[in-house]
């Protein structure tokens, strides 16, 4: 029990995969958007899924130049998947998440 406490305050910090993580529980991260849909990727942490957002961003940056005063730009947001006994939920990112992508002002 002590052990799986130090081990949860520990992945609040370093991304690594949550304690709550086993058999029949599964935890990954994807960049969605209504219009421009799911990356496809099972991002194993925030932050990557939030690169992954960033790189659409640029894709679309490329794919449609600026033209003021519209701007093109993806609507991919990080969500995270929790998948329980073949059961997938998605969740907004949870403040601990947030702060760890966006600073403490998100
Ligand atoms: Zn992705």
């Amino acid at each position: 029990m002590f052990q799986l406490l130090i081990q949860e305050m520990h992945s609040e910090r370093t991304e690594i995969p949550l304690a709550s993580e086993g058999e029949n529980m599964k935890i990954w991260y994807e960049a969605v958007g209504e219009v421009r849909g799911s990356c496809g990727h099972r991002h194993r942490t925030a932050k990557a899924a939030d690169r992954c957002c960033e790189n659409d961003q640029r894709a679309i940056e490329i794919a449609y130049p600026s033209t003021y005063p519209t701007r093109a730009y993806s609507d991919r947001r990080v969500k995270k998947f929790v998948e329980t006994d073949g059961v997938v939920e998605v969740q907004d990112l949870n403040d601990i998440e947030k702060e760890q992508l966006y600073g403490s002002a998100f």
